[in-house]
């Protein structure tokens, strides 16, 4: 039935191209190429706002301009008209919209198989990387199944059972300092894994199961030295996942974009996005290259109700006013490059971002 869908959705969007008279390659490519692996960076909280004012205050062209098929997403969730990042994660990750809070389970609690677990299930590799702890609500709701986003020591024992052959990010409290005093770093050394704490460590690793747990809590901010943290581990994500020859599925997280959104701190904000433009840079050096790379950014939801009030181009400067300390309800915009990104123009559902990726990869449960 999806499959069918699809068919005639493609049918429909070659005619259309054939009909505004525009097909050149690289738009077949954008219709119609083989996807293998599927490269998904989630901005958290980050509106067109965030994203322009960004433009405007880094001088140079940013890599989000290579994204040339841009659609919009509904974010809300299956109990609130404004989402949290839980019912949003759950959404992308399992194509199923659930209550705020909820972590891949849907809204009477049975478990939802997410993106990771269906390409376990179908012999591709998977992984997410965060500038938060990974057990933070959108890394987990590609691993996790639980009630609560909170339950932060019990999602990370759900890394052992979906095993995503890399995570990277912070938490490493919640796997080696918990309650109930349980090892999880030994369990997961244990389960073949290449367990490292340090970025330095990271960048060394050459290994096909490798989980960073770069900090005990959440990763710095760019602005208390963070660094190419976040670059860095898109690279490595990319090597490791890259060694399984079927293909793959990687989720990036800029983190704390929607950190500096609940703060109203454009600056924060800025710093943040422009760190997921750059790690987009590494991710698309890959895709070019590769050929069979799907890259796809986007927002879970809108954090803050940030406008621009003022700016100036030639000074790199914006103002900004914000109109929540919390999310707000507007769709987010969707940008993607490589094999196939046309599906992802026009208006549509964060849940259908999850059937697309699943079709794409012939994924079947
Ligand atoms: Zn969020």
């Amino acid at each position: 039935m999806i499959k069918l869908r699809y068919r005639i959705y493609a049918l429909v969007t070659i005619f259309a191209f054939f009909a505004a008279g525009c097909v050149n390659n690289s738009s077949l490519t954008e219709n119609s190429g083989e996807v293998k692996n599927i490269i998904f960076i989630i901005g958290d909280g980050m509106g067109l706002s965030h994203m322009y004012s960004t433009m405007t205050v880094y001088t140079g062209e940013m890599n989000i301009t290579e994204l040339k098929s841009i659609g919009f997403c509904k974010t809300h969730s299956y109990d609130n008209y404004i989402t949290d990042s839980a019912a949003s994660g759950t959404a992308l990750a399992t194509g199923s919209k659930t209550r705020n809070g909820m972590i891949g389970l849907a809204p009477d609690s049975t478990m939802l198989m997410s993106l990771i677990e269906l390409a376990h299930l179908n012999g591709l590799a998977g992984g997410v990387v965060s500038t938060s702890t990974v057990t933070h609500a959108t890394p987990a709701s590609y691993v996790s199944h639980n009630i609560s986003r909170n339950n932060y020591d019990e999602i990370a024992e759900d890394f052992l059972i979906t095993q995503p052959e890399v995570f990277i990010g912070g938490g490493l409290d919640n796997f080696e300092n918990r309650e109930d005093e349980k090892d999880l770093v030994a369990e997961l050394r244990k389960a073949g894994y290449n367990v490292v704490v340090s970025i330095e460590d990271l960048l060394e690793v050459d290994s096909d199961r490798v989980a960073g747990l770069l900090a005990p809590g959440h990763m710095p901010k760019m602005s208390e030295g963070r660094g190419d943290m976040l670059a860095n581990s898109a690279k490595i994500a990319i090597e490791t996942l890259s060694k399984n020859k079927k293909g793959f599925f990687l989720m990036i997280e800029a983190s704390q974009i929607d950190w500096g959104g609940h703060a109203n701190d454009t600056q924060y904000i800025i710093e943040e996005t422009a760190d997921l433009d750059k790690t987009l840079g590494v991710v698309l050096d890959y895709a070019k290259q590769n050929g069979e790379t799907l890259v796809v950014v986007t927002a879970d939801h809108e954090t803050g109700g940030m406008t621009l009030t003022g700016g100036d181009l030639a000074e790199h400067s914006v103002e900004a006013s914000y109109s929540t300390g919390g999310h707000s309800g507007i769709c987010v915009p969707v940008y993607s490059f490589g094999p196939q990104s046309v599906r992802f123009t026009g208006f549509f559902d964060n849940t259908e971002i999850f059937e697309k990726f699943a079709y794409l990869l012939s994924l079947k449960e």
